[in-house]
């Protein structure tokens, strides 16, 4: 009884949310209704000053609320054309705004160590918002359609990084990052953390920190130890020289499929997305392959992909 409730009252609640939007992008393009034009004519109500209120300001609100709404409305437009372009058969859906404040991350139960104080591990973000995280690994591939197709689809993602892969062309990922995208730790030479000392462990972490900052000017907050795997001295470490938080991942994007952590096999409000910086030489496509199957899932199932620094 209760499931059918749920499935009744959901897309209602979409129904009136896409009216309500419909609305406000009508009302940013329509002319003013009372026929009197012109640039001193005021418009419509929407421009008449509140009694008490300075005309200019009111008109400045309602300009700027129009302006926003253009600007929304020609960014939907532009990627609707990136989408079709690129391959995808629906555009990638709008993020909501950012939260005001960025939720507090704890580590995921059963993720613990013995150890207080260190950058939680976690492969959620909590939040309630329809939103998911796009994040790519160690640094292999290196193609320049991967650049070109998220930002013409205006997709966010964030990098982590592993030197001994990414070496032989900094410059490419400079681009990346002129481009908007966060650069992480993904270690020096990607080894298995837990079976290193704990200096080892700081000179593969710390060195990946200086290195990332050294050549792009921005220590990173974020580390991911490689395939997943830490121990206290792993968080010790990363604390030591600067990391924040250490994302892991709750689904696992292919060319040709998804793979999950979760037992429903499904996407949730927050989840992190894993993917790689690998071609057609180490798996069943590109990397703009790649974007198109984890797009289709994500679109699919009604969740935008946010910045994950925005929350992180
Ligand atoms: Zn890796």
């Amino acid at each position: 009884m209760r499931s059918i409730r749920a499935t009744r009252t959901l897309p209602l609640r979409r129904s009136v949310g896409a009216v309500l939007l419909v609305a406000a992008l009508a009302s940013a393009c329509a002319e003013p209704s009372d026929g009197a034009g012109g640039a001193g004519g005021g418009g419509g109500s929407q421009g008449k000053p509140a009694p008490g209120q300075p005309r200019e300001q009111a008109q400045g609100a309602s300009g700027a609320l129009n302006a926003y709404v253009e600007k929304v409305r020609k960014q939907r437009a532009a990627r609707a054309v990136a989408a079709k372009k690129w391959g995808l058969d629906r555009p990638p859906l709008d993020a909501p705004a950012p939260p005001a404040v960025k939720p507090r991350i704890t580590t995921r139960k059963g993720f613990e160590t013995d150890g207080e104080g260190l950058p939680p591990v976690f492969t959620t973000v909590p939040t309630k918002e329809k939103v998911v995280f796009l994040t790519i690994d160690d640094g292999a591939e290196k193609d320049p359609e991967l650049l070109r197709m998220m930002s013409e689809l205006r997709i966010p993602y964030s990098a982590f990084l592993s030197d001994y892969l990414v070496k032989d062309d900094y410059g490419y990922f400079k681009k990346m990052q002129d481009a908007g995208v966060s650069l992480h730790n993904h270690t020096l030479n990607h080894r298995y953390m837990p079976g290193l000392s704990y200096e080892a462990q700081k000179r593969e972490i710390c060195g990946m920190q200086d290195t990332i900052e050294k050549r792009y000017g921005k220590r990173p907050p974020l580390f991911r130890p490689p395939y997943g795997n830490y121990n206290e001295d792993t968080l010790r470490a990363a604390r030591s020289c600067g990391v924040k938080a250490v994302p892991l991942w709750a689904a696992e994007a292919f060319p040709d499929r998804m793979e999950w952590r979760e037992w429903d096999r499904d996407l949730h409000p927050g989840d992190i997305v894993l993917t790689h910086f690998r071609g057609k030489g180490d798996w069943k496509g590109s990397m703009p392959d790649m974007i198109r199957r984890v797009m289709k899932t994500i679109t699919a199932k009604g969740y935008a992909v946010a910045r994950l620094e925005d929350y992180v």
